[in-house]
């Protein structure tokens, strides 16, 4: 029988993507529940499943910040039981420290963290009784390595990656696979819906220098990096639909391999100071190195990452 998976998030951009892919299996190996808070909005996964509406793809009601609709979803799930949960809904927060509240910080937390939290724990004893199960976490460069500005979102982030690491020895004596996927920058409503809060926002109380730093330094060089480096969320969705399909899942697995130079940065030096430096000159020095960098080692002509020191 076809495996059942649960994903959250599907109305827009990565989570919609490996709806409609999954659902066009060709060995139909998988029913797909693809789930979105506001059902106002299924419209363009409807239109992106075509014929496999209603036969491997199911759309229904989730809101991950909710035990109630986590509940009320998963009652309408033949038997409740989910072969492979994919916690994909999350949310981003940008912007100087000082000027964001407390109040947004914690839905970033709710959403990104606790909802994914919460799906596993309503997921997991199914999945432990019958000794198999795979969930699969959208994750983010941001969840291995902080990035200027981004203060919150890496942080939750990294509460995802710590969580799951920590869960995955457990649950492997269950048969039961975690796979943290570490998307880089991707081009899709998610970018565009935090370039718009940033743009209305005022970040009050924030001193000019900063808010200058933020607006002239951080957002020209990270819509660059986006244009230069982004993926698709097609082809992010490729990388999970080969995640959720091997008999090995790997615990993680990034997905954007010109992403690659800056995320060694880290690997490279575990005192840190190599990535703290060297993203601080990219941003405060010389910001346009980042983009050239980049695309100089994503043709290969350096073996190792070279940066200015
Ligand atoms: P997106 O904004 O298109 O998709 C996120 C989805 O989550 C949206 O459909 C949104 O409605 C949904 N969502 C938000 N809160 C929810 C809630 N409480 N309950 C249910 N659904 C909720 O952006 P995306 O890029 O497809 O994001 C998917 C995942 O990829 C996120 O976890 C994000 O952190 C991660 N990611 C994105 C990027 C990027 O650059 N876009 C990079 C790395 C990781």
């Amino acid at each position: 029988p076809p495996r059942t998976v649960l994903i959250s998030g599907c109305s827009s951009g990565i989570g919609l993507e490996l709806a409609v892919q999954l659902a066009h299996d060709p060995r139909q190996r998988y029913h797909v529940v693809a789930t979105m808070r506001d059902l106002g909005k299924k419209g363009t996964l409807e239109a992106a499943a075509g014929e496999a509406l209603g036969q491997t793809l199911t759309v229904a009601q989730l809101d991950v910040s909710s035990d109630e609709s986590v509940a009320q979803c998963l009652s309408c799930i033949q038997g409740g039981e989910v072969d492979v949960l994919v916690n994909n809904a999350g949310v981003g927060l940008v912007g100087p420290l000082e000027g964001l509240s407390l109040a947004a910080m914690q839905n970033v937390f709710d959403t990104n963290f606790f909802g994914a939290v919460r799906l596993v724990k309503a997921v997991l004893p199914g999945m432990k009784r019958r000794r198999q199960g795979h969930i699969v976490v959208v994750s983010s460069v941001m969840g291995l390595q902080g990035v200027v500005f981004n203060e919150v979102y890496a942080a939750s982030k990294f509460a995802v990656e710590g969580f799951f690491e920590s869960l995955a020895v457990q649950l492997l004596q269950f048969n039961i696979f975690i796979s943290l996927v570490e998307p880089g920058p991707v081009i899709t409503e998610f970018e565009g819906k935090l370039l718009e809060q940033v743009s209305t926002a005022e970040f009050p109380g924030t001193d000019p220098d900063t808010l200058s730093y933020f607006r002239d330094l951080y957002l020209p060089a990270s819509r660059e990096l986006f244009h230069n480096v982004g993926q698709s969320p097609q082809d992010v969705a490729k990388v999970i639909v080969k995640v959720i399909g091997s008999a090995r899942p790997p615990l993680r697995r990034q997905t954007n391999t010109r992403y690659a130079p800056l995320a060694a940065l880290k690997a490279m030096d575990p005192s840190g100071s190599l990535h703290v430096r060297t993203s601080h000159r990219l941003l405060f020095r010389w910001p346009r190195l980042l983009n050239l960098g980049l695309r100089c080692l994503a043709c290969s002509c350096f073996r190792t990452p070279v940066w200015p020191r």
